[in-house]
């Protein structure tokens, strides 16, 4: 009989109509995730999703790992089917959970009965297998209050099933449970992580991301789609806009003041990822902003670049350290890629003394030598679109 992937969901507080939507994202999430891996049946019972083999060739391994980025689930274990019987299920904690039985000092053994036709009680189970296990593993103690191992047995119609011990997983809600959004990713460290805070609470993520060749080359554009790549194992996969930035740039530094050049280059990003959150019916803009790591990202500024947008703007790390966001990005698995020396647009023309306390009256009238609609129209439809997938 094929071991078994058994998948806790999280956020129990769900409830009603809310839960039984969270459980259908969520299988169909884990389907797509695991399908490379071979054919899995996937069924829901009890607060736990089961992921079920069909074929020997399938790669379990494979599948674990994958179910242990998917948002939505909290808890993910193995378990090993065998029959039912006392004695089967015995012998199957005791090799199955050899290890595990070996390494802790305490135990308990806890039984789930669904079919009710089985000849013992759920409390009898644990008592005789937890007897048995005791005999086996002589320097165990039972503690049915802490143990730091729990064996646990479920007994159902088709087979018995002994559980080994479960990691945390992913957490989250489900990707598609929290409606889409642009995010803005650029190469550095904050915007993947930023990326993957959103895409965390059930939000399935369009990115937007700014070229400007030739002053950013084609190994920056390649970083960024690398970013996007590596995200997707949180995420499933990405449709990343590129768009072309150059002219809007070059514009900004011809006509506009120079302390104010980032600050108008963000309030275009702004404008091109509203355009593109409009198109694709978007409801909310994300960046990697952080309240104070930067010129631009001031108060003052912050409330400048939001100006041309009534999106609601969200900025996950806005009251992070930059160590905790480079201990994210790391185990997000952003971080290597994230500090290859690569320019972004926004290294291009900065400014060296730029405007922190910008004024968003002032800023417009700046703007007004500018063609706004026309540098807009011409950089979305030099868009490229490029998909990712792991
Ligand atoms: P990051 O590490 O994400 O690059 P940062 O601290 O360097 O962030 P900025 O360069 O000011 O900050 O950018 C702030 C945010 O604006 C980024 O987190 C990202 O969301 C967005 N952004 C910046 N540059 C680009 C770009 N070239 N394409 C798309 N979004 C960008
Ligand atoms: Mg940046």
């Amino acid at each position: 009989m094929h071991e078994i992937i058994l998948c806790k969901l999280g956020e129990v507080v769900l409830k009603g109509l809310n839960r039984h939507s969270f459980e259908a994202r969520l299988m169909s999430n884990i389907r797509r995730r695991t399908n490379r891996f071979g054919r899995f049946k996937i069924y829901s019972r009890q607060s736990t999703i089961y992921v079920e083999p069909m074929e020997d060739t399938c790669n379990l391994d494979g599948a674990y790992a994958a179910c242990k980025q998917v948002f939505g689930i909290i808890a993910i274990a193995r378990a090993q089917p065998c029959e039912k019987s006392k004695e089967a299920i015995f012998e199957t904690a005791r090799t199955y959970l050899g290890q595990a039985l070996t390494e802790a000092k305490s135990f308990k053994v806890e039984t789930r009965r669904a079919d009710k036709t089985f000849p013992m009680g759920s409390i009898q189970v644990s008592q005789w297998v937890g007897g048995a296990l005791h005999d086996a593993f002589p320097h165990l103690t039972v503690d049915v209050h802490h143990p730091e191992l729990t064996v646990h047995v479920e007994i159902r119609e088709d087979a018995a099933y002994v559980h080994a011990p479960s990691e945390s997983a992913a957490g989250g809600l489900p990707i598609g449970m929290g409606g889409n959004a642009v995010s803005l990713l650029s190469g550095g460290i904050d915007s993947p992580v930023s990326s993957y805070m959103i895409a965390k609470r059930g939000v399935q993520l369009e990115m937007i991301h700014f070229a400007s060749p030739p002053y950013t080359s084609q190994l920056a554009r390649e970083k960024v789609l690398q970013l996007a790549r590596e995200l997707t194992p949180w995420t499933g996969r990405l449709t990343v806009y590129i768009i072309p930035f150059t002219e809007i740039q070059e514009e900004i530094r011809r006509s506009c003041p120079e302390d104010h050049f980032t600050l108008i280059m963000r309030r275009f990003m702004m404008r091109l990822a509203d355009r593109l959150a409009r198109e694709l019916r978007c409801k909310a803009l994300v960046t990697g902003e952080c309240l104070g790591q930067v010129a631009s990202q001031t108060m003052d500024a912050l409330r400048v670049s939001e100006d041309v947008t009534d999106l609601p703007v969200l900025r996950p790390l806005i009251g992070m350290d930059k160590e905790e966001i480079v201990r994210l990005a790391r185990h997000i698995g952003t971080f290597d890629t994230s500090i290859l020396p690569y320019e972004d647009c926004c290294t291009v023309f900065t400014p060296p003394h730029p405007k922190t306390k910008p004024n968003v009256e002032e800023v417009r009238e700046m703007e007004s030598a500018l063609d706004i609609e026309g540098l807009c129209d011409r950089a979305m439809a030099g868009r490229d679109v490029v998909r990712v997938r792991y």
